[in-house]
């Protein structure tokens, strides 16, 4: 199937009972055993089925199986934001004594998570110099766990080489966990390139319309964990947490994940809510055909920025001309993500002049809603960073940063226009 139909289908034949055509939502925290045997045998994961929500539901399981789908991988589990897919992606092969490698362009929040969090716990992050594979390579040695990067940064719009650091990563016994919010599995599928897990926030393009906060982390199913018995023991020795399970002998490709739900989320409950789950799955149906609206007026608005007399610069990696372009070009085409950044000519002031008189651009720090939203992101989103880490991550202090949505694009940019006029004055 395409990936357009793959939205619409995977994971879900009709309700057998009720013939439901619409995925239902199973609002339910339990699910009856038979017996005590059958009870017993799904604890023993001997048979398949459902137990308690928090481990598992049947809603979030048909968005479990398309997203998977979406984006090449062998299984997905779905969690209760996209900060918790980060954190369990991670910490699911990771531990104390134990490093990660990032890129430096990374989300406020993931940043904070590992330069601070993670650190208190014990695992170290190394940040990169940059994103050049040759920059993280440096810096893996035999505690590191994982590389991590955004496909596309968020705020500052590079495109990650996927490629290269799949390879630096593999060739020191490490997967690549790769953060996809921002390009979506329409635009880019980092498997294709060697990514061996993928992480989502749902709450933005996937579910598409501002209503809903979920996670996904989905495996490859290609990493070699088996390979490396002492480094990634968690799969490869009996699980004191799961009833001395090993997960590469019992569930074979699909181990990291099984581990995942079975160990991260069993234990700590970062669940996926049903309602949210059926309310993603709503959005993911249309995301194909989102993506496309959303693409197109992105470039039709930098196209207008890049013109104004008023705009000091715009970072929108269609352009020949920025220095993103020739990533962009490799791994997403000749199509955009709908973020862009710009600056107005007067620095801070003007930007924020700009900012303030936006009418149809929502003043937020969300994007990826069927709605435009204008945010700025060292008041917000990378507040909590010192000056020196928002230049780190790719934050200026006159930055406003656009996730352009689906309205008429005459609107979006009459908009632009009259905020413009008003910085101006
Ligand atoms: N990853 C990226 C790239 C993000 O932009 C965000 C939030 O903005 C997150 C992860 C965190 O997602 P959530 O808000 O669903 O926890």
């Amino acid at each position: 199937m395409k990936r357009e139909t793959i939205a619409i289908h995977v994971g879900y034949d009709g309700d057998p009972t009720t013939k439901a055509v619409a995925v239902p939502i199973y609002q339910t925290i339990a699910f009856e055993f038979d017996s005590a045997e059958h009870g017993a045998a799904l604890f023993n994961l001997e048979v398949e089925g459902n137990i308690y929500t928090r481990i598992g539901n049947p809603t979030n399981a048909v968005l479990e199986k398309r997203v998977a789908a979406l984006e090449g991988g062998v299984e997905a589990l779905s969690v209760s934001s996209g900060m918790a897919a980060i954190e369990y992606s991670i910490i699911n092969i990771a531990e104390m004594g134990n490093s990660i490698v990032s890129i430096p362009q990374l989300y406020g929040a993931t940043y904070t998570l590992f330069a601070h969090v993670f650190a208190k716990r014990g695992i170290t992050t190394r940040f990169a110099e940059s994103d050049h594979p040759e920059a993280v390579e440096k810096l893996i040695d035999e505690n590191t766990r994982a590389v991590f990067c955004e496909s596309v940064g968020n705020p500052a719009g590079n495109v990650a080489d996927i490629e290269g650091l799949a390879r630096v990563a593999h060739k020191h016994g490490v997967p690549l966990i790769v953060d996809n919010t921002i390009a979506t599995p329409i635009l880019l599928r980092p498997i294709e390139y060697g990514a061996d897990v993928v992480v989502h926030s749902m709450t933005k393009f996937m579910g598409g319309h501002g209503t809903t906060l979920g996670g996904m982390i989905v495996d490859s199913g290609k990493f070699p964990w088996r390979d490396y018995p002492e480094r990634y023991y968690m799969l490869n020795r009996p699980e004191i947490a799961y009833h001395g399970v090993v997960y590469v002998e019992h569930y074979g490709d699909s181990a990291y994940i099984a581990r995942c739900r079975t160990v991260c989320q069993r234990n700590t409950g970062a669940t996926l809510s049903p309602f949210n789950g059926f309310l993603l799955i709503q959005g993911v149906e249309t995301l194909a055909l989102r993506v496309e609206r959303h693409v197109e007026n992105a470039r039709k608005v930098a196209e207008y920025l890049r013109e104004h007399s008023l705009v000091d610069w715009v970072n929108y990696a269609g352009f020949p001309d920025n220095p993103l372009y020739s990533m962009a070009q490799r791994y997403l085409g000749c199509r955009r993500c709908s973020l862009l950044t710009f600056g107005v000519k007067g620095g801070f002031e003007a930007g924020t002049k700009c900012f303030n008189a936006l009418r149809l651009f929502k003043r937020m720090v969300n994007m990826g809603d069927a709605k435009s939203l204008a945010c700025h992101p060292a008041s917000t989103t990378h507040r909590q960073l010192t000056a020196e880490e928002q230049a780190k991550v790719g934050v200026t202090p006159e930055m406003i940063r656009l996730s352009v949505g689906i309205e008429h694009i005459d609107d979006i940019i009459a908009d632009l226009a009259q905020a413009l006029d008003c910085a101006a004055q």
